[in-house]
């Protein structure tokens, strides 16, 4: 799950960022609100939280651009904003849950599962290639039928693939799918990936296109 936090209030941002981040999302954050739009349309994201105060661009109007962007977005607004007229119209530009702060990491945690799942009811649940299955509600992928140990990242990476089966993925591309703009990356990240999930998948599964990236086919 890929996460794109706007909030300009460093100490909120960084305990959001590591409560998502443990839980197993990757996500990134901008102070600001016109270089979020942007984030919108580069990185596309599955979960926009989105603070109602930023100082360069007003939240209801940054809420309505973003959801005209991006319609299947799953957006958690938090405000400092205790006004039931506010909530009303956050909800009214589509926001789909609210919290206002101060709030508890177990009920931030909870309410972006809750979105998580809107998503995967959202997407296609099962995707399946040949003999590879992969359950996105479950988080799961199979081969005839067989459940493969995946770690997160070789799920995340799995998954980005196979959505895009057909086209050819750059080491840049998946690099961006599976970690976050501030994280830690080594240069043979995904290639290393790749290897590992090799060894659970059927051969020649995932083609190396040399120099341009990966390609798993269509059936
Ligand atoms: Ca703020």
């Amino acid at each position: 799950m890929r996460v794109l936090l706007i909030e300009d209030d460093e100490l909120i941002a960084d305990g959001v960022m590591a409560a998502l981040r443990e839980s197993g999302a990757v996500v990134n954050r901008l102070a600001l609100g016109r270089p979020g739009l942007q984030a919108l349309k580069a990185d596309r994201p599955d979960i926009l939280i989105l603070d109602l105060g930023l100082p360069d661009i007003d939240g209801f109007e940054l809420l309505r651009e973003a959801k005209r962007l991006a319609p299947d977005l799953q957006v958690l607004v938090l405000t400092a904003r205790d006004s039931t007229e506010a909530k009303v119209q956050g909800l009214d530009l589509g926001a789909d849950d609210y919290l206002t702060k101060p709030f508890a990491r177990a009920e931030l945690l909870a309410r972006v599962r809750v979105l998580e799942r809107r998503l995967g009811n959202a997407g296609a649940a099962l995707i399946q290639i040949g003999p590879l299955s992969l359950d996105t509600r479950q988080m799961q992928a199979s081969v005839d039928g067989q459940a493969l140990t995946l770690s997160r990242r070789e799920y995340m990476l799995l998954k980005a693939l196979v959505e895009n089966a057909g086209v050819i993925q750059t080491r840049d591309a998946l690099e961006t799918r599976i970690y976050g703009w501030g994280e830690e990356v080594a240069s043979n990240a995904i290639e290393v990936h790749i290897h590992h999930l090799r060894r659970k998948l059927p051969a020649d599964f995932i083609k190396t296109l040399r120099g341009i990236g990966y390609l798993v086919s269509r059936p």
